[in-house]
């Protein structure tokens, strides 16, 4: 499936969208710019004048007409586990062994039986003979150190993580702005030097 990369006017990532979804912008006008190489073709409606059918050009990135009321910038992504498994690129924080995604557990820093909440600062990949190991108790109490710090993504970082079967230019739009010391971008040169099974999480 074709995932498109949707921007508001001033070029902040929106969503993620499929060929249907863009279509309709394209259809509506809603479109003030795009970039990339055309990916697909779609055929829109029929003119009654030329009796022709319509046909729609999507590029990978568009951006529509309007802005976005409110600053993403301000607003922490949402978790979810597949999105942690892919910040913390499948290693776990314990032992520092990869680990499927199958096989990787969400894990509570501080146990949520201690007031632990389920946020992108309190939990960690782990993989489940660590989790078992530490059980209900702090890393502190367990006598495990974490082996990397756990961090809020970026909008851009969260549109990475969340992005699937990202193709080069929208990756290339993306990482260009992220900041410097992004582990993600460390982790896209990694994957581009070496073709090895541990890169690649952000290309699944
Ligand atoms: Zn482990």
């Amino acid at each position: 499936m074709l995932h498109i990369l949707k921007l508001d006017l001033g070029g902040i990532p929106q969503s993620w969208v499929n060929a249907e979804e863009a279509t309709k912008h394209y259809a509506e006008g809603s479109i003030s710019w795009t970039l990339g190489k055309p990916i697909a073709v779609m055929r829109g409606g029929i003119s009654r004048n030329t009796g022709k059918q319509s046909l729609i050009e999507l590029h990978s990135i568009f951006a529509t007409k309007g802005a976005a009321r409110i600053n993403l910038f301000e607003v922490i992504p949402a978790i979810t586990k597949s999105k942690l498994y892919r910040r913390d690129q499948g290693f776990c924080a314990y032992c520092a062994h990869h680990v499927s995604e199958l096989d990787s557990e969400a894990e509570h820093i501080i146990p949520a039986s201690r007031g632990g909440s389920y946020s992108w600062m309190n939990l960690v990949i782990s993989c489940r003979a660590c989790n078992q190991k530490k059980g209900n108790r702090t890393p502190e109490r367990a006598g495990m150190s974490l082996m990397y710090a756990p961090y809020i993504p970026s909008l851009y970082e969260d549109m990475i993580l969340k992005g699937r079967h990202i193709l080069a230019d929208q990756m290339e739009f993306l990482t260009a702005n992220l900041p410097k010391n992004s582990r993600l971008i460390q982790k896209i040169a990694v994957s581009k030097n070496h073709d090895s099974p541990l890169s690649d999480p952000l290309r699944s």
